[in-house]
């Protein structure tokens, strides 16, 4: 403790001025230190900053050590601190502590928060028959709510937000100007008096007058009929859970045939009536960010059948807004709450839209004037090896920042073509896009480029390199290339491989085992197999699976059974083995293009091996969405079993090839000894772990390297992925997983930012 200039006496009162930066604003952050300060009677003020919120407080210096230690432990929910400084000051002596108005001249870059589930407060006001808000879907507070789905630009104030049409009402302006209310300063905050409202309307020009929207939406779903109810991020489409004709018939209109449908239930304990929910599970499944979690389904429970054909897992949510929560006021046990769209495009948002969009679908549309500026699907997740692991990062996440270890000038990278992200890098920060879908078609362009434009807006940043995938045929690529910005293209495993190692915070060289559908190589052929090793400056390819052709290109991914005729062809030649696939399938044509070499692309892809291998023991010879062979392989196991199947490592070219033939011809024997599917799947299993495994030992005992990170979309393979971890783990490896950003596609984005702000460092 210094003392004073007479030297005798010690000094009690101290200032500190300390600047945070984070998600600090429109997150409640400045009541917090007010009320705090307050609380351990110091004396100064708390302001909005151009970077996040300075605070100066003046006290007994154990108690300014005390509100310093206690800014961290007890910051509100929504806040996340990224860096804090302390610094202390001369002494200023007011008598009280404020918050102060931050200067209007000043530009205010901060981070936004992600939209946040309804709190309990906000519960308890909404189901209080005595409260104002008793019955009001949009109650929220500065602990939750909308924030980044309603945000124009910034800095985050009404005016610039979709409530700007709602100005405030007398009590709500009160709750608005009161420090000590949990309502100051949220920007969203209403009432029935001044905010949003619902109406239920049948198509674009007929109005159902009713008292109550909601019951009337909850009578309508009872009786079978399939309503668009316009959320958070955009409209979901939905009918009762637990009747299979209703959710027949909202496939059949949605031309969804047989991809699991999400669910939402009123709370945990009805939840647990339809899955097994483990205690993180149950976590992730409460949590404030309220992800779709994927949980192992009761086989007996009252969901329809036809929510999740064929497949042992439920995607359960909970409900996230007071319109969710007062839907199941009325009675209702599940609904299918699927996100409005036909196949992979973009969620539908607006009101018009969805008359136009959905027209065809819905029977009626419940939907409100709270305008949606950036649609936002919901997050799915799913825990793996006991960590909550996304699988598609969206509602509740996006954008929230993710931490890098390194800085420099912005980056933006553009993603890949399906389940596509972009990341904007800005110093020491990843901001990561909601999920947009697959750029295939030209709604989800439109999606792409609003995103792109947005994330540049509201985080005020302009990036100097725009980073692409190599594939030279994806929209993303050609959008990039369109730019007058440099740019630069990254192999797309690379981009997995360089993800992974962001998020675990590692930047030395690093074996990537990156497993995964597709992706553009350096050599032009299709990887999905390999084994890098690398980091943010570069990559050499040290395995992977022997190339196969595939018969047609990328149509074969949707009938494995194509692939299968290639791998057994390759195997055993034109005499194909005796297996029912091959008996029903017309397979001649599939024979003579692969002779002719007529639009055969050669792959490595460690997707169409599980496709090929799941057929031929005996899975659906056609699919009806991304992954369901390997999905349906996969859950045909109890685990993965000890014995594998046979398997060769070849070396060529200082590159390791893992040989096709004989896993193949050792699965075929297997099939011909009557080998059960759940048997064959884990021996099948257990094959790709020792492979993997034995290969990664090897490329140690070479290069000294012990990091081995797991990525590519192959790892959402739950036997696959945790008996790989497991294995490495036992082996003595630094092993890097994902769990902030997903294992697909969905997550390349960040890694293609830090490779270009390593590529832009030394050129
Ligand atoms: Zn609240
Ligand atoms: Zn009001
Ligand atoms: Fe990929």
């Amino acid at each position: 403790m210094d003392s004073t200039s007479s030297g005798k006496r010690v000094k009690t009162i101290i200032r500190y001025k300390i600047l945070i930066n984070g998600i600090v604003q429109g997150v409640g952050f400045r009541p917090f230190i007010y009320n705090l300060a307050r609380s351990y009677n110091l004396t100064g003020f708390v302001i909005n900053t151009a970077t996040g919120v300075e605070i100066q407080a003046e006290g007994n210096n154990k108690v300014v050590s005390s509100f310093i230690d206690a800014i961290q432990q007890k910051a509100p929910p929504l806040a996340v601190i990224l860096n804090q400084r302390n610094s202390e000051i001369p002494l200023n002596g007011e008598i009280d502590f404020t918050i102060r108005s931050s200067k209007k001249t000043e530009s205010v870059a901060t981070f936004i928060s992600p939209d946040i589930a309804t709190c309990d407060d906000c519960i308890d006001d909404f189901t209080d028959p005595a409260n104002r808000r008793y019955g009001y879907p949009f109650t929220n507070c500065t602990n939750c709510g909308p924030r980044y789905t309603i945000i124009k630009d910034i800095p985050y104030d009404r005016p610039k937000t979709s409530m700007r049409d709602f100005p405030l009402c007398p009590d709500c302006q009160a709750e608005y100007d009161d420090p000590t209310n949990r309502r100051f300063h949220a920007q969203p905050n209403a009432c029935p008096v001044c905010g949003p409202q619902v109406e239920l309307w049948q198509n674009s020009n007929t109005k159902i007058e009713c008292d109550n929207s909601i019951a009337e939406t909850v009578r309508l779903l009872k009786d079978g009929k399939i309503v668009a109810i316009k959320g958070l991020g955009g409209f979901h489409l939905a009918v009762d859970a637990t009747n299979n004709d209703a959710v027949l018939e909202l496939r059949r209109r949605k031309h969804r045939e047989e991809k699991p449908l999400a669910i939402m239930v009123k709370d945990i304990e009805t939840a647990g009536q339809f899955a097994k929910i483990t205690k993180n599970e149950g976590a992730l499944l409460t949590s404030p960010r309220r992800p779709i979690v994927l949980l192992e389904s009761h086989i007996d429970s009252s969901i329809a059948v036809d929510v999740a054909p064929d497949n042992d897992r439920l995607g359960i949510m909970l409900p996230y807004t007071p319109l969710h929560h007062l839907l199941f006021e009325h009675n209702i046990k599940a609904l299918v709450m699927t996100s409005a769209n036909l196949s992979e495009e973009p969620i539908c948002k607006d009101n018009n839209e969805s008359f136009d969009r959905l027209g065809e679908i819905a029977d009626t549309f419940l939907i409100h004037n709270r305008e949606i500026f950036i649609r936002n699907d919901d997050s799915v997740s799913i825990l793996l090896a006991d960590k909550p692991r996304l699988m598609r990062r969206s509602r509740g996440f996006a954008p929230q920042p993710i931490l890098v270890d390194s800085s420099g000038p912005p980056v933006l990278a553009v993603g890949g073509m399906l389940k596509n992200t972009v990341c904007l890098l800005k110093d020491q920060t990843a901001l990561i896009s909601q999920h947009i879908g697959d750029l295939e078609n030209l709604e989800s362009y439109d999606v792409f480029q609003q995103t792109i434009n947005h994330l540049q807006n509201v985080f005020e940043t302009k990036p100097e390199l725009i980073v692409h995938d190599l594939h030279p045929g994806y929209l993303s690529t050609q959008w990039a290339q369109a730019q007058k910005i440099p740019t630069l293209a990254v192999q797309h495993h690379w981009a997995h491989l360089a993800t992974c190692m962001a998020e675990n915070h590692v930047s030395a060289p690093t074996i990537g085992i990156t497993m995964d559908g597709t992706g553009y190589g350096t050599d032009g052929t299709i990887w999905g197999g390999e084994i890098l090793v690398g980091d943010f400056n570069g990559f050499e390819r040290k395995a992977h699976f022997e190339p196969v052709p595939l018969p047609g290109g990328d149509s074969a991914i949707k009938a494995p059974w194509r692939t299968a005729v290639s791998y057994a062809r390759h195997t055993f030649g034109e005499d194909l083995p005796d297996l029912p696939v091959f008996i029903h399938q017309d397979v001649v044509p599939i024979l003579e293009m692969l002779k002719a070499d007529v639009n055969c692309p050669v792959t490595s892809s460690c997707g169409r091996l599980f496709d090929a291998v799941a057929t031929l023991c005996g899975g659906k010879p056609t699919i009806r969405y991304e992954g369901q062979a390997a999905i349906e392989f996969m859950q045909a196991a109890v685990n993965y079993l000890p014995r594998p199947f046979n398997y060769v490592i070849d070396g060529q070219d200082d590159s390791i090839i893992w040989r096709i033939a004989p896993i193949i011809r050792s699965v075929v024997t297997a099939i011909n000894q009557g080998v059960s599917v759940a048997e064959l799947s884990g021996r099948f299993h257990s094959t790709l772990i020792n492979l993997f495994t034995e290969t990664v030992k090897q490329i140690r005992s070479e290069t000294g390297i012990d990091f081995v990170a797991l990525s590519g979309g192959v790892f959402q393979n739950q036997i696959l992925f945790e008996g790989l971890h497991k294995k490495l783990q036992n082996s003595g490896f630094r092993v890097l997983t994902h769990s902030q950003v997903p294992t697909n596609d969905g997550g390349i984005s960040l890694g293609q930012a830090m490779i270009g702000r390593a590529y832009m460092a030394t050129n």
